[in-house]
């Protein structure tokens, strides 16, 4: 047990209408710890969540300068939401994370699975908010049953998140491990901007914790920055009363008829109870969508490899029971594979649990990289987590190295002797473990990202327009696993986001490309004005999005709207009337993300971001295709549009002439959709909310938000004019 270097003992609250109304803030550089009060007028607009980590974020970091991710008064903040931990309800177990990222330099928002934000609001806090640099390594243990909170010495822990989870829960349980949650991050979060955190949730089948993690933007750096080793939250008992909901029979009743729904209909659907989001690479592969190779193309003869088929067969006992990171969650679908056992680095020869794979790391350390045997894809998986790195992150650099390896552009000088070509796994896994050991060219530049890495190579006289072209990192932050080139509408939801090209904003590619829902700048428009906000609204409330539409009523599709799943989006409305006490119908629920995504923004421009110029110029393979090869892989596609849309006869042009047409015009259309989206969200032309737009979200009251708001008002950009037909490219 590590020296308590400081402690405070509090009184537990009754949570009331699923807020605890107060939140803890631990000084790391201070060693002191308080509890701050919740107000009325801090639930009114910011609702949970995401919503109050950005709100103790705006107060807690200083407001004369642009904050650094490293500077001690960065802050990382954890919530769940008002309807975090209902103990019925499927995917109401999350836990949203922030902090000012490394790699984005603004703030980065993370969703992710595991008991730490049921723990944390049933102890008495609605978020914890970490500030400061502590000297020594510690962990913080807040225990939820005592009502006490202490920071103690962590020098006696190990670095991977495996063995400190494991320790911490043997040294704080009292009922054998259900009743506590870490949150670790690991060694190679040292030595990366790419950090991420491992929440543990205890799987009662196997007797074991298991992890979920909040991946992007380096969280786990902030974390290991400020010398914190781990969190840990206790809680005995959860019950669904704890809340204290409003309304408990109604909660009970459509908590029951939306479980109901997803047992009896999963199996008919994506059948996520047995292969989770792993039914994915399949269907990405077909419809030409699951990136390989650095996004050059969206399919592979090989690809059949990381199959749906294929997992199943290699996740143990895959439907056969309870695998949910929400105990009470119905779509169950955080598989594992137990018994693996690695042949590199130092668990090789040891047996271990992959938590996953799951789509994203299929695709990013698999695909993408040219690698499509699953033990390597499981491996890189593995050690990703112990080490506390993002697969998707990892995944996309290590694609952009590969490219410029095998291309020529870089040699083994620039990477420090490995061999990366594509498909080179056990090279990719010697980069993993040197991010770990803090050493090499993984350790010192390749755990930096793609943004980094630009420079980096450029520095040793690679192509900087190459690199910009397929570099996939779009505002720092390295782009998520699905490829963009033929939706405009997805490249919107990747380019016009807050965060950065992540798709948990907004996912149109089916509804753009298959369905072509959106013909119109319009529509697209008004996707990327409703997807963020409702998306938003479970990170605000501690859910999961995946029960919204990834099981769906069977006459969805005979709905009016069936992209938004109205029968949930009204079970949603019901659940929040019955948790608060605030009738409420899905309109309000859009509406309370429209305050916060607008005061997201507004953050990023405090942060000296958040402008059009930072939502301009993606990488162009989001937007297009970047090399002769990509173009004629697809030519009948693009020579048509080169001759309805633009009018222009290709016949004798060579690809490379064609390829700098089709970019022309096609930055052109993204540049054009900026306009749209921006209009559609009240926003300037310069991508800032406007002062109409502020009043009628009721942010007025903020003077310091009024005060950036206004400075940025006359702010516009060089013009571009939308197509007289208004129409978008397909
Ligand atoms: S749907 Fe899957 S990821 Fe979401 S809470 Fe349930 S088990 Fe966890």
């Amino acid at each position: 047990m590590g020296m308590v270097l400081m402690e405070m003992k509090y009184d537990i609250p009754e949570i009331r209408h699923g807020y605890a109304n107060q939140t803890l803030y631990v000084d790391l550089s201070k060693k002191t710890i308080e509890v701050k009060p919740v107000d009325e007028k801090m639930k009114e607009t910011f609702t949970g969540g995401k919503g109050f980590d950005l709100w103790l974020m705006w107060n807690g970091l200083p407001k004369d300068r642009v904050v650094k991710w490293d500077d001690p008064e960065n802050e990382i903040c954890i919530a769940t939401g008002p309807l975090g931990g209902v103990t019925t309800y499927p995917g109401a177990g999350k836990s949203i994370v922030t902090a000012i990222s490394p790699l984005t330099g603004q703030p980065i928002d993370s969703n992710v699975g595991g008991y730490f934000g049921p723990h944390l609001k049933f102890s008495g806090f609605d978020a914890m908010e970490i500030q400061g640099c502590s000297a020594e390594e510690v962990y913080i243990f807040i225990d939820g049953d005592e009502g006490l909170v202490q920071i103690l010495n962590a020098g006696d822990l190990p670095d991977n998140a495996y063995d400190i989870t494991r320790i911490l829960t043997d040294r704080h349980t009292a009922k054998g491990g259900r009743d506590i949650s870490v949150v670790s991050a690991g060694p190679g979060a040292d030595h990366a901007w790419m950090g991420c955190l491992n929440f543990s949730w205890w799987d009662n089948k196997r007797e074991e914790p298991r992890y979920k993690q909040a991946g992007r933007g380096g969280t786990g750096t902030v974390l290991r920055n400020k010398r914190v080793k781990a969190l840990v939250a206790k809680k005995e008992r959860l019950t669904l009363e704890m809340n204290g909901p409003a309304d408990l029979d109604m909660l009970k009743a459509v908590a029951r008829e939306h479980s109901k729904e997803i047992l009896e209909l999963d199996s008919q659907q994506n059948r996520m109870r047995v292969v989770g989001t792993a039914h994915l690479p399949g269907i990405m592969d077909e419809f030409d969508l699951l990136p390989t190779r650095n996004f050059r193309a969206g399919s592979d003869p090989e690809a059949k490899n990381l199959h749906a088929e294929v997992w199943e067969e290699t996740y143990t006992n895959s439907g056969k029971g309870w695998d949910g990171c929400w105990r009470p969650c119905a779509i169950n679908c955080s598989h594992c594979i137990e018994g693996f056992v690695p042949k590199t680095g130092p668990f090789a020869g040891k047996k271990v649990i992959v938590d996953g794979p799951e789509y994203e790391t299929i695709a990013g350390c698999g695909s993408n990289l040219g690698i499509f045997v699953p033990h390597w894809v499981a491996e890189l998986n593995f050690y990703c987590d112990a080490y506390g790195i993002d697969t998707i992150s990892f995944g996309t650099t290590m694609g952009f190295v590969m490219e410029l390896f095998s291309e020529g552009y870089i040699d083994e000088k620039a990477t420090g002797g490995h061999n990366l070509e594509w498909g080179a796994a056990k090279a990719a896994l010697a980069v993993l473990h040197e991010i770990a050991s803090g050493e090499g060219f993984g350790g010192e530049h390749f755990g930096k990202g793609v943004q980094y890495l630009k420079g980096y190579f450029a520095s040793s006289g690679a192509d900087v327009r190459v690199m910009e072209d397929i570099g996939m990192v779009h505002k720092g932050l390295e782009y998520s696993l699905y490829v963009t080139k033929e939706s405009l509408a997805q490249q919107g939801g990747y380019g016009l986001t807050l965060k950065g090209p992540q798709h948990d904003e907004a996912w149109l590619i089916f509804l753009d490309m298959v369905h072509n829902y959106m013909p119109t700048f319009d529509d697209k428009a008004e996707a990327l004005h409703y997807f963020p906000m409702w998306r938003t609204w479970f990170g605000l409330n501690g859910l999961c999005k995946l029960p919204w539409n990834d099981v769906v009523p069977p006459d969805n599709s005979e709905t009016d709207e069936p992209a938004k799943v109205p029968r949930h989006v009204a079970f949603y409305a019901r659940l929040f009337s019955a948790m608060t006490g605030r009738q409420v119908d899905g309109d309000d629920l859009v509406h309370m993300s429209e305050k916060v995504y607008n005061f997201q923004r507004i953050f990023n421009i405090r942060q000296g971001k958040g402008l059009r110029v930072n939502d301009s110029n993606p990488p162009y393979r989001s937007i297009g295709p970047v090399t002769a090869w990509e173009y004629e892989s697809r030519q009948e596609r693009y020579d048509s549009q080169l001759q309805e849309k633009c009018g222009i006869d290709c016949s004798n042009m060579t690809s490379e002439e064609k390829l700098a047409k089709l970019k022309e015009y096609r930055m052109e259309q993204y540049m054009c959709l900026t306009d749209a989206v921006y209009k559609r969200r009240g926003w300037t032309r310069n991508g800032v909310p406007t002062m109409e737009k502020v009043n009628s979200l009721g942010l007025d009251w903020i003077p310091d938000l009024v005060t950036i708001v206004k400075e940025h008002q006359a702010d516009e950009p060089p013009s571009h004019t939308l197509p007289e037909s208004d129409e978008g490219w397909k």
